[in-house]
């Protein structure tokens, strides 16, 4: 059973029993879009204690405000009760609710496309907001006064630029210019939630246009202080570069091409990320430039291209030189760099040290800070082809101590 099948199922019960029941919010406006819906929810007239009534297997996560989960087969589907909500107090969530009929819910919602029911049963589609027009215009448009609807939930002005940046909708004039008035009080949305909504924005192909609008509104700003005075505008042109499908962490060093490596991570810190992501955050920003030393030696290629984001740095680096002439001269050193790559076929990166540590010190070798660079020299070598067997291994170490006892004396 799909979700939509589920939602349908629910509906049909609940319209069976009595109560209104219809699609609503964004699954209405991606069935007229045409495209496919992340979820389906449900809007109702039935209460909570209605909803949980009827139906065998529900979760009351959010009951108190109406919303009820309720499962089928293996689907799970929300059920909302028609509400208003009013009494914002801390930026983000309402202080009361009521319960109320569609058009009264239709209006607490964020945006005109996201604002629209549908019903499957007679296949209707219920528009109190002026959602089809908006969708025709491809805009996106608050429901009511934008400085309000931000005012009251300051996450809204990054759902509009992640709409925006998803459908390649516009945002409507004056609610972008609320945006821009209001943009310094997204601060006080947490940053997880700020992330949840960054990583929409940055891993949809349209990104670029997307961090565009961050810039011009202001709201990349008031996220990443400083980050307007960093080359902003160069971020934009990197992400423009990337292929349509990367990994979130690869986007943010993208964001932050231009920037430092420590004023990157420092900032990366209010979104609260992972420790794993945070790292290969910083692995990216960190190795910028090193692909393109096309004297690396064997060894050092070897070593990071056995790094787990090698291709990620290598996506990155490539992206940072279409950004800077848009041209071929740029990419040359990658170019050759992956000729370098292809000859290698699949030798192993990682290979075991021929010698360990107990034959070195077999060897004559003395424990201490002097072995471990013995054992680091060797492994180059190996890394370099120079050694391949044993017992050349031996014969070289050998030579090492002997070369640096004489210098010890
Ligand atoms: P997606 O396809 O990404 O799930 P969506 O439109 O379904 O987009 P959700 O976050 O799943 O967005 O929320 C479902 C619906 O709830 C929205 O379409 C909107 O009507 C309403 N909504 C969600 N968040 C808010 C908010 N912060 N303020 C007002 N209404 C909201
Ligand atoms: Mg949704």
């Amino acid at each position: 059973m799909t979700s939509r099948q589920a939602a349908i199922t629910i509906i049909k019960r609940l319209q069976r029993n009595g109560f209104q029941a219809l699609l609503a919010g964004g699954c209405v406006r991606d069935k007229l879009l045409g495209r496919r819906a992340k979820d389906y929810d449900v809007a109702t007239n039935a209460q909570p204690k209605d909803v949980i009534g009827l139906f065998k297997r529900t979760l009351k996560v959010g009951a108190k405000f109406g919303v009820v989960i309720v499962l089928v087969e293996n689907r799970q589907v929300e059920v909302a009760t028609f509400r208003t909500e009013s009494g914002y107090t801390d930026g983000r969530h309402p202080g009361a609710v009521r319960f109320a009929g569609a058009a009264e819910d239709a209006c607490r919602r964020d945006f005109t496309i996201n604002g629209m029911f549908y019903d499957p049963l007679k296949r209707e589609v219920l528009d109190y907001v002026n959602g089809q027009a908006d969708l025709e215009k491809r805009v996106v448009r608050t429901i009511g006064k934008a400085e309000d609807r931000f005012a009251e939930d300051h996450l809204r002005m990054l759902r509009a630029v992640r709409f925006s940046t998803q459908l390649g909708f516009a945002i409507e004039p004056l609610t972008f210019s609320a945006i821009c008035s209001n943009a310094k009080d997204i601060t006080k949305i947490s940053g997880e939630r700020i992330a949840i909504e960054m990583e929409a924005i940055l891993a949809n192909p349209n990104r670029a246009a997307g961090v565009s609008m961050l810039n011009k509104s202001g709201l990349s700003e008031a996220i990443f202080g400083g980050f307007a005075r960093e080359p902003a505008g160069f971020a934009v042109e990197v992400l423009a570069g990337l292929r349509k499908k990367v990994d979130f962490a690869l986007a943010m060093a993208c964001l932050f091409a231009g920037c430092r490596t420590e004023f990157a991570i420092e900032k990366c810190r209010v979104l609260k990320l992972s420790r794993s992501r945070n790292k290969h955050i910083k692995f990216l920003l960190s190795n910028r430039g090193k692909l393109l030393d096309e004297q690396m030696s064997l060894a050092q290629l070897k070593r990071i291209l056995a790094e787990p984001y090698f291709w990620d740095l290598y996506e990155l680096q490539r992206a940072i030189q279409k950004a800077k002439d848009g041209g071929r001269k740029s990419i040359a050193p990658l170019i050759s760099l992956r000729r370098r790559i292809k000859e290698l076929g699949d030798v192993e990166l990682r290979p075991k040290p021929l010698l360990s540590g107990h034959d070195l010190i077999r060897l004559g070798a003395v424990p201490g800070p002097g072995l471990g660079q013995l054992a680091e020299e060797m492994y180059i070598a190996q890394l370099e082809g120079k050694l391949q067997t044993a017992r050349q291994a031996r014969q070289w170490v050998q030579m090492w101590l002997q070369k640096h006892r004489m210098i010890d004396r």
